[in-house]
């Protein structure tokens, strides 16, 4: 059964204040939306721009209390929120992504269940918790990546091993909290598949986008006709769809998979919400993966989206501020914006630091060559 539609006019609330959050508070507020944010930072750049910001811990019990108050609705904007708060906040108001599909989410180990249950082959790996089970982890599955079952971003909480006696260094490196290890594939290219699932059930999906990492990282990402694919993107976009329905999904999520050497598929891992890889939908789709967020938390309709442009994302990286040196400069944001096509986005950080997100650039086009071109030409001048 489809629930109460919460109309514009409303306040919907958001757990984080992060960038993401920060981005569905500018898409709930364009369609007449007051918002709320949870976030212990006074500058956090979703509570910055936000009608309410409640400066309290995830698991405040009155910061949480007054949310549920201020909130007909509330989502989340980054995974490691506790699953307690949401499951807290759902006995008051309706909570999307729910708590049980945010944990699965937030656990490795959980979530390559989840994909196996749903049919979708991720890597070949072990959970290690114990000495016993380090001991005897299959020797095929090395070389490997060891990663924290909990808590990993951006590359952090993983070592590479390719030995079991790396393999034992690397868990008392990674002070022996429950691990999965994976084999180490070879990757040809990574890409991504964002979904949103109304509570009906009804789904909608943004286009196959493929991803470049660098150190961990996001660095670019491309969403073109072609630049997944058509075989990969089709089956990354079915296997996305299996996974959201298999939890029951209401929110947005997002998938990344891994496309191997011969062409196959093999899921990694997914984020219970909007993702970097994305952020292009913002300007090259008529709606965006928040305008998704919102419809989805709100149980508006979920049309399909309609990407209009060829779109190239470059993130924006603290490091640029620092490329000439020790002292904080700002990038040239004039040149880059005379280019045709840019679309700057600054998430409001009061502070720079090398390897913190601090924006992106989004280049539409006219095709794909020319979305290159300008990408490459920004990244020139950006150097
Ligand atoms: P995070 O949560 O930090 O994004 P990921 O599991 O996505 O962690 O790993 C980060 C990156 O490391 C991936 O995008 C990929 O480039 C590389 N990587 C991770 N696991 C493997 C693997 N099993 N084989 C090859 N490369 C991997
Ligand atoms: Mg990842």
């Amino acid at each position: 059964m489809r629930p109460p539609v919460i109309l514009p006019g409303a306040t919907l609330g958001v757990m984080g204040g992060g960038q993401l959050g920060r981005m569905f508070v500018h898409e709930a507020q364009r369609l007449g939306y007051f918002t709320a944010v949870l976030d212990p930072d006074e500058n956090s750049p979703a509570g910055l721009v936000s009608h309410h910001h409640i400066r309290a811990a995830y698991l405040d019990a009155h910061g949480l209390d007054q949310l549920a108050r201020l909130s007909a609705a509330i989502t989340t904007e980054f995974e490691n929120v506790p699953a307690e708060a949401l499951a807290a906040l759902a006995r008051r108001r309706p909570v999307a992504p729910g708590a049980e599909a945010v944990a699965i989410a937030q656990d490795r180990a959980r979530e390559k269940a989840h994909f196996t249950a749903c049919g979708v082959p991720c890597a070949p790996h072990a959970v290690i918790e114990t000495p016993q089970q380090l001991q005897a982890v299959a020797g095929e599955l090395l070389p490997g990546v060891l990663k924290t079952a909990r808590l990993g971003y951006d590359g952090k909480g993983q070592v590479r091993v390719a030995s079991r006696e790396q393999l034992a260094a690397a868990w008392d490196e990674l002070k022996r909290v429950p691990c999965v290890l994976e084999k180490l594939l070879p990757l040809a290219a990574e890409c991504s598949v964002i979904v949103a699932r109304g509570a009906d059930g009804q789904m909608v999906n943004l286009p196959a986008q493929l991803n470049l990492h660098r150190g961990g990282i996001l660095a670019v990402t491309e969403v073109f006709e072609g630049a997944v694919a058509p075989a990969q993107a089709r089956q990354a976009v079915e296997a996305a769809r299996a996974v959201a329905d298999g939890l029951q999904y209401t929110g947005v999520l997002c998938i990344e998979f891994f496309i191997l050497d011969d062409g196959s598929l093999v899921v990694n891992e997914m984020a219970p919400r909007p993702h970097n890889s994305g952020h292009y939908s913002v300007d090259a789709c008529d709606v965006s993966q928040f305008e998704l967020q919102v419809r989805a938390l709100a149980g508006l309709p979920l049309p399909a989206p309609r990407q209009h442009s060829p779109a190239i994302m470059l993130n924006l990286l603290g490091d640029l501020w620092f490329r000439h040196g020790e002292a904080e400069v700002t990038p040239p944001w004039a040149e880059v914006l005379a280019l045709p096509g840019a679309h700057l986005h600054l998430y409001g950080k009061l502070s720079a630091r090398p390897g913190r997100k601090m924006g992106h650039l989004t280049f539409t086009g006219a095709s794909s060559a020319q979305v290159r071109e300008l990408a490459l030409r920004a990244a020139a001048l950006l150097g």
